[in-house]
Formats: structure tokens, C-alpha cells, sequence
């Protein structure tokens, strides 16, 4: 990893790297999300002994436990299909270990080491007491029929279900995993507990599910733009925005941003990417959710009811010029070159729905220009708060109205703008990764002070 750093801390920093990747070899997405936060940690801990004689960052890139297992179901046409599933319970410093799950044809251990080290910080931000941790599996929910999802999820919650539970570890969805997959896992999770607990977050309202989960993560990462923005003296309205994904966070984000006055320019799946001038409003926005959460259909379906519409296949959108980027799709989504480009065209500000969705050098480009740039970390922390809100209505059994949830994840996301403030300002300007790391850094590091040597 290239580092910024310079003199005794570019020293450590490069001896912490080459540790980490000897003993995680071929993790790139892990080496990443630890190489962006110890840019920023390293030097901070330099003249804290404190946190440096307690080898806090060693200890917290290594995870509490990591668990892989089978898991065998049938198709329809009767085959046996086999799949791997993962859980990382990363850290239990500040409440149980908590964060999604992921079904997806590519994820790696790599990919889910990365995505439970960033959730550490990401939970830390919201101040709520939750611990971190992520999983899923390299199941291909694309195409499978609602029996098939549901013979999936029961094979894979009867070997998760050994290691979860709400006082342990409280899963969530996350890509490939929504409703309805959430929903056929609480279902086995309770038929082989017999017990009905919020041992999932993300649950239908009618089982104990919270208002406003579903548009939690996209809302917040707009909330924390439009803190952003005003910190700067400057407000949504009349800005137009990319996005880029098409399911639950940028359906949000867009949804979101529309209301506070802004035009949405793209939205994007795995296939490409819909440009649309007259920008996706309310209507628009609804046809992009019955194509994709009803009809499971591809995005490019956009372009023949709105035919104003441009469709571009195999590409992402970030090449059309905007004032705000909201990367909502996937990690690395974001090149150098494009970061560059969005730059080029005027970008402001982004704010990263996304985890981890711009590539480190595409991060030093925003940095470098100093515009607003918000860390997925930080920005899209709305999710596991709502669902930590969740928790919470769960163990009071009572739930709290639309209004109540919408205002508490508001003042979260404030409070995290707050925070990064308060750690990442320097000069006028504020580094809003360096707040986000070092705000989420002291918390679990000052509670694993608090445990010894564990
Ligand atoms: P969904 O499965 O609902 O949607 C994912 C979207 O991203 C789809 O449009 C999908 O397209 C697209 N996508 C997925 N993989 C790729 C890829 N390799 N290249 C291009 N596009 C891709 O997931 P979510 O909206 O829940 O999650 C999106 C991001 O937000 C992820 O990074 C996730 O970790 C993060 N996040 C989600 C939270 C949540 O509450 N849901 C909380 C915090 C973070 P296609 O349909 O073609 O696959």
C-alpha cells in the first residue's frame, strides 16, 4: 500500500502493512479498508502510548473469531448445490457483534474481513452499543425462485443460528439479502430456537420489525450531505446528483435527496447505468422500485417507459457531470480516473452509500481537492443505527411511530457530522475520513483499555 505518510510514521505504517498482509495473504479488499484507516490511526496513536503500548490497532485488525461452513440445499429441479457460508464476529468491545449479511456470486473471506473491520468504526460512530461483525455467502440470489431463496436461507440459518443470538451477535441484510431473505431466516432462527427474539434486524413490521430500517442507510447518507453541505453554507436544493446502484440504499438516497429539492440524474445496476435529463422524481423513482423489487428486473427496463432516457451499458455513471456523487452500488465502484473526471466536472461532494466504493487513490484525488468527501463509514452508518433502534424496540417490545425513528436517525447522523467536526478539522477545511477513523477509533479503543490484555 502507498501511503501519504512521511518520516517515523511512513516507517511503521509500512512495517503494519507488510505484518497484515503476510498474515492475511491475497486479501486485497482487507488490506484496503485496514491500509485507509491506518493512514490515519498511525499517526494519530505516535504520541499516545497509551493506545500504542496496548497494541490496539494490531489487536483490532485481527477479528474476535472467524467462522466458515457448508451449505447444501436443493433447486427445484431436485440438484444438490452446495455453497459456503461465512460469519466474522470482528470485535465485542462496545455491545454484541452486529452487521449484514451478504449474498453475492463473488464475496471472498476477503470481502467479508474488509466489510466487518469497517463496520467496527462505522457502529462506534453511531453511539449506540453495538459490536461488529459481517457475513453471508457466495449464493447468486439473481434468478432463483422464492422456494429456492427460502431452501437457501433455512440451510444456511440452521448452521448460522449455532453462533448468533440477541445478546451475541444480531445479523442484518445487506446486498442480495432484503425482506424476503431476512424474513425465511428469522423464520428458521425461531423455529430452531423456539424462541421469539430481535436476533435479526431488517424484520418485516408485522414480526417485529422497525419503520424506517428500510430507508435508513440511503436517507442517512443523504442526511450526512446535506450536514455537510451545510457546514459549508451551502444546501441540497437545486443540486443535481449521481447515483449509482438501484436497490435498497440508492432507491433511499434518491428518494431522499429528490425531497430535499435536488434532481437525480442516474441510477445504475450491475449492467450499466440509466441517465435520465428530466431527473428520476417521486414517479419516476416508484417504476424503479416495481422493476426492481417486484419484477426483479434489469434497470435498462427504464429507458422504454421513459424514453427520454438514455440507457449505457457496462458502464458506471460518474463520467456525467453533477454537482454531488452518491455511490450506492458496491466497493471499488469508484476508479482514480473517475474520481478524477467527477472532479473535472464540478463534483462538490460525496457521500458514500456504498461501502468502501471509491478505490484509495480516487479518495486522495477528493482529498486532495478538498470538496466534501464523506466516508462510507460515517455516511452510511444510518442503516445499523435504525437497526440498533431496532434492537432496542424489540428488548422494550414496543415500537416507535415513523416520526420518532425518522428524528433520532436525523440527530445520529448529526452527531456523527459532529464528530468527524470535532476530530477531522484542519485549518478550514475538514478531513471527514480522518474524523470518521479517529471519532470511531477512540470509543473500542478506549473500552478495550478498559478489559486488559484480551
Ligand atoms: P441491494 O442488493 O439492494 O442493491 C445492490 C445494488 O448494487 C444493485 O443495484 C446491484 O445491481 C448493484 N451492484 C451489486 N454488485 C455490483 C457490482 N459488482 N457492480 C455494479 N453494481 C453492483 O444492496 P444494498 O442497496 O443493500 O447495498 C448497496 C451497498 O450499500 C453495499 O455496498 C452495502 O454493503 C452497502 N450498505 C447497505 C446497507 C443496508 O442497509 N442495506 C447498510 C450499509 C451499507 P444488480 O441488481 O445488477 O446486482
Amino acid at each position: 500500500m502507498t501511503t501519504a505518510l512521511t518520516g517515523k510514521a511512513a516507517e511503521h505504517y509500512q512495517q503494519f502493512m507488510e505484518g497484515l498482509a503476510r498474515r492475511n495473504p491475497g486479501e486485497h479488499e482487507y488490506h484496503q479498508a485496514v491500509g485507509e484507516v491506518a493512514q490515519t490511526i498511525i499517526p494519530f496513536v505516535f504520541d499516545k502510548p497509551i493506545y500504542q503500548d496496548a497494541q490496539i490497532l494490531e489487536r483490532l485488525t485481527e477479528p474476535d473469531r472467524i467462522i466458515i461452513f457448508r451449505v447444501a440445499w436443493e433447486d427445484d429441479n431436485g440438484n444438490v448445490r452446495v455453497n459456503r457460508g461465512y460469519r466474522i464476529q470482528h470485535s465485542n468491545a462496545i455491545g454484541p457483534y452486529k452487521g449484514g449479511l451478504r449474498f453475492h456470486k463473488d464475496v471472498t473471506l476477503s470481502t467479508f474481513k474488509f466489510l466487518a473491520f469497517e463496520q467496527t468504526f462505522k457502529n462506534s460512530l453511531t453511539s449506540l452499543p453495538m459490536g461488529s461483525a459481517k457475513g453471508g455467502a457466495d449464493f447468486n440470489p439473481k434468478g432463483k425462485s422464492d422456494r429456492e431463496a427460502m431452501r437457501f436461507c433455512q440451510a444456511f440459518m440452521t448452521e448460522l443460528s449455532r453462533h448468533i443470538g440477541h445478546q451475541t451477535d444480531v445479523p442484518a441484510g445487506d446486498i442480495g439479502v432484503g425482506a424476503r431473505e431476512v424474513s425465511y431466516m428469522f423464520g428458521q432462527h425461531k423455529r430452531l430456537s423456539n424462541e421469539f427474539t430481535g436476533v435479526l434486524t431488517g424484520k418485516g413490521l408485522a414480526f417485529g420489525g422497525s419503520l424506517i430500517r428500510t430507508e435508513a442507510t440511503g436517507y442517512g447518507a443523504v442526511y450526512m450531505l446535506q450536514d455537510m453541505l451545510k457546514h459549508a453554507g451551502q444546501d441540497v436544493e437545486g443540486k443535481t446528483a449521481c447515483v449509482s446502484g438501484s436497490g435498497n440504499v440508492a432507491q433511499y438516497a434518491a428518494e431522499k435527496f429528490t425531497q430535499l429539492g435536488g434532481k437525480v440524474l442516474t441510477m445504475s445496476d450491475s449492467g450499466g447505468f440509466i441517465l435520465d435529463p428530466d431527473g428520476i422524481d417521486a414517479e419516476r423513482l416508484a417504476y424503479v422500485q416495481e422493476l426492481k423489487n417486484v419484477k426483479r428486473a434489469r434497470i435498462s427496463e427504464y429507458v422504454k417507459q421513459y424514453p427520454n432516457a438514455s440507457y449505457h451499458e457496462g458502464q458506471r455513471p460518474w463520467s456525467v457531470p453533477c454537482d454531488v456523487a452518491l455511490p450506492c452500488a458496491t466497493q471499488n465502484e469508484i476508479s482514480e480516473d473517475e474520481a478524477q473526471k467527477l472532479l473535472d466536472n464540478g463534483c462538490m461532494a460525496v457521500s458514500e452509500g456504498a461501502n468502501m466504493p471509491t478505490v484509495p487513490e480516487g479518495i486522495n484525488k477528493f482529498i486532495g481537492a478538498k470538496i466534501l468527501y464523506a466516508p462510507s463509514k460515517a455516511a452510511n452508518a444510518g442503516g445499523v443505527a435504525v437497526s440498533g433502534l431496532e434492537m432496542t424496540q424489540n428488548s422494550m417490545r414496543l415500537s416507535w411511530t415513523r416520526d420518532e425513528l425518522d428524528q433520532r436517525l436525523r440527530e445520529i447522523m448529526s452527531g456523527i457530522h459532529a464528530q468527524c467536526v470535532e476530530h477531522g478539522t484542519d485549518g478550514d477545511h475538514v478531513n471527514y475520513l480522518n474524523g470518521a477513523n479517529i471519532a470511531g477509533f477512540i470509543k473500542v479503543a478506549d473500552a478495550m483499555l478498559a478489559y486488559g490484555v484480551l
